[in-house]
């Protein structure tokens, strides 16, 4: 950790990334970094390649992400919340030519990308490694760097509830709390608002769930159709697939969801995102793992250029050795 501090003390500009399609930890711990480097009076670009969903847009300085990058001259790249470099999309070539990577995670699938590392596994969330980094800096954690990292834990426990949630996530979201968050608000803020196209959307997901023969695996599919129809976006679905992952005997869930800009015919190929859950008896990280993504042991995910019958096969195939 102090090496990774004297680095960016010793930094004129520093580009923080996280992965696309960002989720709450994602864009919290993008944005605690950025808000603390400022107090030290670094230069920073905050990047991220997809829209910043909607949810996470009365995060301070959520409008300071861009999901352009024009200038070239970095010293520094300091990637967040990724397994590997390529999660944080087409931006990975150009990142990989800045001089100094450093890769701050919390995966246990991390593949140790860059040139510096720090990725501590049994972290709730980036957004608690973050916290760590800002105290050992010596940054004052104001209200807007607490709304970040508050949020960043809230999103990646789901609200206290997955395997992940420590005594850290508690003690951290209690000082947050002192400095000013107001645990209500960002709750509002993050779970509270639901357009109507996200309830339709709801609908058509959860009819659309099947259990395999066995009952232990259960599968959610969005199709490039039901966006279309209910004007929504990937976004949208973020907590859908707990409601397939609930339901009793089901020891693993999948939702598999059809990429906006992959349509045309091309014989059912397109590209899927999969994402992955477990009820704790299941690693899928290392079922994701094999099949090119990662993730945690009961949250994980893949992307795969595929037909939804051979991804659904693929499926079947993992639910029998269940
Ligand atoms: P989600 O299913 O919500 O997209 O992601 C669940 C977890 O798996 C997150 O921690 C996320 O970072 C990881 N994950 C999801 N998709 C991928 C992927 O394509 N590659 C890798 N390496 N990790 C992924
Ligand atoms: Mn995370």
């Amino acid at each position: 950790m102090n090496r990774i501090i004297n680095l960016l003390r010793n930094s004129h500009h520093i580009l923080v990334v996280a992965h696309n399609n960002p989720d709450g930890d994602a864009i919290g711990s993008l944005i605690a970094l950025g808000l603390s480097l400022d107090v030290l009076n670094k230069k920073t670009t905050l990047y991220n390649e997809s829209p910043i969903p909607a949810v996470y847009r009365f995060l301070p300085s959520a409008n300071r992400i861009v999901q352009h990058i024009n200038n070239t001259h970095f010293d520094v790249a300091v990637i967040l919340d990724c397994s590997d470099l390529k999660r944080i999309g087409d931006a990975a070539s150009m990142v990989s030519k800045i001089p100094v990577i450093v890769n701050i995670d919390h995966h246990v699938t991390n593949t140790r990308f860059g040139h510096f590392q720090f990725i501590d596994t049994s972290a709730c969330a980036t957004a608690e490694i973050i916290y760590r980094f800002i105290k050992k800096m010596g940054v004052p954690i104001n209200k807007d760097i607490a709304t970040s990292i508050y949020t960043g834990i809230l999103t990646d426990t789901g609200s206290f509830r997955f395997s992940n949630t420590n005594r850290l996530a508690f003690e951290i979201c209690q000082e947050m709390v002192e400095v000013g968050v107001d645990p209500y608000d960002i709750a509002k803020q993050v779970y509270g608002t639901y357009s109507l196209g996200r309830i339709k959307l709801l609908n058509l997901a959860l009819d659309s769930i099947e259990i395999t023969n066995n009952g232990k695996l259960s599968i959610m599919t969005l199709t490039q159709d039901m966006f279309d129809k209910t004007h929504t976006r990937h976004e949208d679905v973020e907590g859908f697939i707990n409601y397939a992952r609930n339901i009793e005997d089901v020891k693993i869930t999948a939702l598999i969801k059809e990429s906006c800009n992959s349509k045309g015919d091309k014989g059912g190929v397109n590209t899927f995102h999969i994402s992955l859950r477990s009820n704790g008896t299941v690693d899928v990280a290392s079922i994701a793992s094999t099949l090119g993504g990662g993730g945690h042991p009961n949250a994980a995910g893949f992307s795969t250029e595929s037909t939804l019958s051979d991804i659904k096969s693929i499926l079947f195939e993992i639910a029998e050795k269940v």
